[in-house]
């Protein structure tokens, strides 16, 4: 499978992203930023560009989601000045909270958010580390959607194409944004 990054524009920065064959489980290729996060000035040049393909005029709050997307999603919060909203992973919220499953490229999450931290009207975007099938931000949309937010735009430091998550993204009024894309899966 090819591990190249499959496009030129921010190949420094995937280049900085490291490969790991087999992980979690024969077959997946896994995209693995905690090499690109070790570099400083990397990481920072990766938040600047993620922030510069955004208006910070049409967003109200950013949603990350656990458990990289937190990391990208504090550095753009502050970056944009933006409050951030946490969606984690099942049990680890002490308020009330709300949830929905969904299906993973290996195997099945749920994920949560606190009841009353997302008003309705208010324009969300979702930030995750890497986009695959589409599974885990979809539930993300759908979630803030359940609770009246307004989702268009969802951001990425990877895209793997051949997995359509993208796509799938597009055909629910979301249109996602990637700093570079790998090809394969
Ligand atoms: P998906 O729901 O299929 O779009 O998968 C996206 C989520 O799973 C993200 O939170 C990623 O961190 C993780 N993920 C899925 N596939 C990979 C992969 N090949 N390499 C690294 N992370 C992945």
């Amino acid at each position: 499978m090819e591990s190249a990054c499959s496009t030129t524009a921010n190949a420094d920065i995937a280049a900085r992203i490291r490969t790991i064959a087999d992980y979690p489980k024969p077959g997946i290729q896994f995209r693995d930023v905690s090499t690109l996060l070790l570099d400083g000035p990397a990481f920072r040049t990766t938040i600047d560009r993620l922030a510069a393909l955004v208006n910070p005029a049409e967003i109200d709050l950013i949603a990350g989601i656990e458990a990289r997307g937190f990391i990208v999603a504090s550095a753009l919060s502050y970056a944009l000045s933006k409050g951030k909203v946490m969606l984690r992973k099942p049990g680890k919220l002490p308020g009330e909270a709300v949830g929905i499953d969904y299906a993973l490229e290996y195997g099945t999450d749920r994920i949560e958010m606190h009841v009353g931290h997302v008003l309705p009207g208010q324009r969300v975007l979702v930030v995750d580390d890497l986009l695959a099938t589409g599974g885990t931000a979809l539930a993300a949309i759908q979630l803030l959607r359940n609770a009246g937010a307004e989702v268009t735009e969802a951001l990425f430091i990877v895209d793997l194409p051949d997995l359509k998550g993208a796509d799938r993204l597009r055909a629910r009024g979301v249109t996602p944004i990637a700093l570079c894309a790998f090809e394969g899966d």
